[in-house]
């Protein structure tokens, strides 16, 4: 028969994967809960229009890597291809905004993209996010870009970079991509095609291609925070201060635009150099458009994606762990039932406990216990349950005390 196989693009997280995946969640659940965010799980699947909306058509997401379908019931369906527009949709069909002036959300979601899998790039993916709605203080910002640095340095994750800048508001951004268009004009032809196309369709974009050619193109290109107004500046120098004030490390790129057209005010990404081109692990921006766009109501948000498979792959080894404190070995099958009361009172009493059900010999027990990096390794035989002794073997000196039934919890905790 024909093996079946994952889907292109999809993978399983086992082994050392999950302890970093599992590692990554709760490192952020409890910074996350720290701040005071709440988790929110949205539905998988949306309304196509809710993306159409949200993103926006003429953004790569909406144009060329959404998994849209029509179910049973002929209702056009997209797997979410991010997480904001859904947070979005939840707030604003429960009136969340009508019960509480200010929300804040975290989520832990996978994401469904219809792109040239490599790596660091997948089909399905996961992010981690948090997202403040009902609020447009530069604190909001601040707080959002520091949970994501703390966020990196609770995890280790070194070498990475803080990219900030501001996008303006739609006044300045339109006004902005005027002068900007007439500069491109001119050295248009020079451009790569990508750019050539976005310069058709979302000008500001070019400033962040990565090409060469483009980057030398626009060397001398206008620049977006030389062109905010006076309230937009004071916002921007106002996100600065408490960043310095937190201590968080970061680079102003007047050329980051981040892709989607939603953004405005502030904008910022971390990046490192380790994974090619997949250098993204987290972006995001303060986004005062979409809530209109999706529902036609003005509240200012601000939040941030990361990238938690790009995460995992920065992520050191020798962080994550799962070896067991005790693994209980037993000889002769008589013995079975009173090593697996052993093993089971142990874990009840929250010590990590590993059993196997076979019969093994002593030597395959102790490799057994070697190889899961087990700390001790209880021995159980025919004389254990009559006299309710245990051996308690220490794996690194391989001393072995024999302990009565009754201390084995004092001498393992
Ligand atoms: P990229 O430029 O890498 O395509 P993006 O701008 O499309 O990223 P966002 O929509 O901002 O990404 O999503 C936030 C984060 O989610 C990214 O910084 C990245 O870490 C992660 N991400 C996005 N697409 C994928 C994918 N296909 N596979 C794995 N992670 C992804
Ligand atoms: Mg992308």
């Amino acid at each position: 028969m024909k093996l079946i196989k994952a889907m292109r693009g999809t993978r399983d997280i086992y082994d050392v994967e999950s302890l970093k995946f599992n590692f990554i969640e709760d490192a952020a659940k409890e910074l996350l809960e720290n701040y005071g965010y709440g988790r929110i799980i949205t539905p998988t699947f949306e309304s196509t229009d809710l993306f159409k909306r949200g993103i926006g058509e003429g953004t790569d997401i909406v144009d060329k890597e959404m998994y849209t379908f029509s179910d049973r019931g002929d209702r056009s369906i997209t797997l979410r291809p991010e997480g904001t527009a859904p947070v979005v949709r939840s707030y604003l069909e429960n009136k969340t905004y009508a019960k509480e002036d200010l929300t804040k959300y975290y989520y832990i979601n996978n994401m469904f993209r219809y792109e040239r899998p490599q790596a660091g790039r997948y089909r399905e993916f996961y992010q981690i996010g948090v997202e403040i709605l009902g609020n447009g203080s530069p604190m909001a910002d601040a707080e959002v870009i520091s949970m994501g640095y703390r966020l990196m340095e609770k995890l280790g994750i070194e070498d990475l970079k803080v990219n900030i800048n501001s996008v303006g508001g739609n006044e300045t951004r339109a006004k902005y991509r005027e002068l900007l268009v007439n500069y491109l004009t001119p050295k248009k032809d020079g451009l790569c095609t990508d750019c050539q196309n976005r310069y058709e369709t979302n000008p500001l974009r070019v400033l962040d291609c990565k090409n060469k050619g483009c980057q030398e193109l626009t060397v001398d290109a206008p620049m977006l925070p030389d062109n905010l107004n006076a309230k937009e500046k004071n916002h921007y120098e106002t996100v600065k201060k408490y960043l310095d004030m937190f201590g968080v490390e970061y680079v102003e790129n007047p050329r980051l635009v981040r892709g989607l057209d939603y953004y405005s005010s502030t904008v910022f990404e971390v990046t490192t150099e380790k994974l090619g081109s997949q250098g993204t692990v987290l972006g995001g921006g303060r986004y005062d458009n979409l809530i209109k766009q999706i529902g036609d109501k003005e509240v200012s948000a601000v939040g941030f994606g990361s990238g938690v498979d790009r995460l995992m792959m920065l992520l050191a080894e020798d962080k994550v762990s799962n070896t067991p404190d005790v693994y209980v070995s037993w000889l002769g099958e008589e013995n079975i039932d009173y090593a697996f009361l052993v093993a089971n009172t142990l874990r009840d009493n929250g010590v990590k406990v590993y059993i196997e059900y076979a019969p093994k010999s002593a030597n395959a027990h102790r490799k057994k216990a070697f190889k899961l990096g087990a700390k001790r390794e209880i021995l159980i035989d025919s004389k254990s349950k009559a006299n309710k002794t245990l051996g308690l073997k220490e794996l690194s000196s391989r001393d072995v005390e024999v302990v009565n039934f009754d201390e084995l919890l004092g001498k393992i905790k």
